[in-house]
């Protein structure tokens, strides 16, 4: 071939425009991924490749060899992004992708900047004693999760591509080496602010937050207050996610400020899992001994987080630091009532309600204590009172979620009487309420299965089915009715692990 034809021939899949690249040099450290021995792709997310305008063909080629970070494609800037941040509340100044690498951005078909980030592609200046790699475990338990999350219509990161290295990590044992690639509208977190304001560089947190509001909130450009205006909007978008989060069951797991993405999407699934029984105080994460970041505790946690941004952007909110804390005291405070309303409007909708009423709340809650109490399936109940809304003959299937069916009957008693003033037919309610109590959640016995399949025997095969049952989640799907089971008891899965 000729070097002309060469130079036409399309030898990359990508169309990278790097952002993040152009900001100041102290923000990251530029760092190629590491080569990896014998990669093998996993899975290709075709229709996320699409909607980022990739070239599939090509990915499907050569996806094993990109994705491992053995190719890095032409346009990409490689770099590790330098972050602080508070790991169960203790403050690390220094903390930074010590084994992810952020190949670029490229800008979506619906125009929209993403990130497209290697997470296990080698050592990077953050590694600390890690060895940047990641186990195939974790990275399958990510990939299924975020989709589920993404599919649930929650904000979360997206799983491109997984690939395994043919490289063992050390663990506690050795473990298959995998590579994930994950999109992101952006890697930006409450702790990369934190690691500029730690160091007194405040020039830096005017950067990254001029950065910010470019590109995730240009309308407040316009604001009296940007920054003030970024710090509201940034608590808005939390109180709405976790807000989410609560209603389909899902425990982050590390709540970390490092783990808080100002974009508003779900990010850094470590040992994150959904609550089969419903029981606020839920916790799987090995590592949350004191149950910090239980179920119940997400909504104060992720205000204790934002009140660390807000320390952070003090000196854009106002000069006058006086004014500044009064301004910033006040946004977290609204954080705790939106998150309130936000909340409190999801589980209307959970229990079929289009209008509100002042006893909403205590309807709610009796449901909930219930449910507690009575050790119902958290899915299961709400997906089962979905039905009932628009079929009297499903109520012995709602009540069987609790053990002791009367109490059951006494709350729907009050329901019926509470739908009584809310003006809906009982199909369109029971298809209203459908759409927002799930059939389908990745429920940890599946991940572990598919993920034990997966390392033990090379079988991808529970991963895929799992995938595909959970990218509808509020479909039927009579086939895999088996999904929306609860754990047999010698199936539950009490602990997840972080895998780093
Ligand atoms: P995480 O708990 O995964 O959010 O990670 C917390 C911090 O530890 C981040 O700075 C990660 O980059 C770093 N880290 C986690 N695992 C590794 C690893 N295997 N090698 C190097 N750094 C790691
Ligand atoms: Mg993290």
């Amino acid at each position: 071939m000729s070097s002309a034809l060469q130079k036409n021939r399309p030898d990359t899949a990508f169309s990278f425009d790097n952002s993040y690249a152009r900001l100041p040099p102290h923000f990251f450290a530029r760092q190629a991924p590491t080569q990896v021995a014998e990669p093998w792709l996993i899975k290709l997310n075709e229709m996320l490749a699409e909607e980022l305008g990739l070239d599939v063909e090509i990915l499907k080629r050569e996806g094993a060899a990109i994705f491992s970070g053995n190719r890095v494609p032409d346009g990409a800037e490689p770099l590790a992004m330098a972050y602080a941040g508070h790991q169960f509340g203790q403050f690390v100044p220094l903390l930074g992708d010590g084994r992810a690498i952020l190949l670029g951005e490229v800008i979506d078909r619906s125009g929209k900047r993403r990130d497209i980030q290697l997470k296990g592609a080698g050592q990077t200046p953050f590694s600390r004693r890690g060895d940047g790699r990641a186990a195939l475990g974790p990275v399958l338990r990510e990939y299924i999760v975020s989709e589920a999350m993404s599919a649930l219509g929650i904000p979360a990161t997206r799983a491109l591509a997984a690939v395994l290295t043919g490289e063992g990590v050390r663990r506690e044992e050795i473990l298959p080496g995998a590579v994930f690639a994950r999109v992101a509208a952006s890697h930006i977190r409450v702790g990369t602010f934190q690691y500029l304001a730690a160091t007194g560089d405040e020039d830096g947190v005017k950067v990254l937050a001029d950065h910010v509001i470019e590109r995730h909130y240009p309308a407040l450009k316009a604001a009296e207050n940007p920054y003030l205006a970024l710090y509201e909007a940034v608590c808005d978008r939390q109180a709405a996610l976790i807000a989410r989060w609560l209603q389909v069951g899902f425990i982050h797991g590390v709540m970390n400020t490092d783990n808080m993405a100002i974009s508003g999407e779900t990010i850094d699934f470590g040992p994150c899992a959904f609550m089969d029984s419903y029981d606020p105080m839920t916790v799987f994460s090995s590592i949350d001994q004191h149950g910090r970041y239980a179920y119940a505790n997400q909504p104060g946690i992720g205000q204790w987080n934002l009140a660390r941004l807000g320390e952070a952007l003090l000196p854009l909110i106002d000069p006058d630091r006086d004014k500044a804390i009064e301004q910033a005291n006040a946004v977290i405070k609204a954080y705790g009532e939106r998150f309130h309303a936000f909340w409190l409007q999801g589980m209307r909708g959970k229990i079929g309600l289009a209008s509100a009423e002042d006893g909403d709340l205590e309807l709610v809650q009796a449901l909930l204590a219930l449910m507690q109490a009575q050790g119902a399936d958290f899915t299961l109940a709400f997906r089962r009172l979905s039905a009932l809304a628009g079929d009297p003959e499903a109520e012995a299937a709602f009540v069987s979620s609790f053990r002791e069916p009367a109490a059951a009957v006494e709350w729907l008693a009050q329901w019926r009487e509470r739908l009584a003033r809310d003006a809906q037919a009982p199909g369109e309610r029971a298809a209203a309420m459908k759409r927002v109590n799930p059939a389908f959640i990745a429920r940890n016995h599946r991940v572990e299965q598919a993920i034990e399949a997966a390392v033990e025997d090379g079988d991808f095969s529970l991963f895929e089915a799992l995938l595909a049952v959970l990218s509808k989640p509020y479909e039927e799907q009579p086939a895999f009715a088996a999904y929306m089971d609860p754990p047999k008891p010698e199936e539950r899965v009490l602990q997840t692990f972080c895998g780093t």
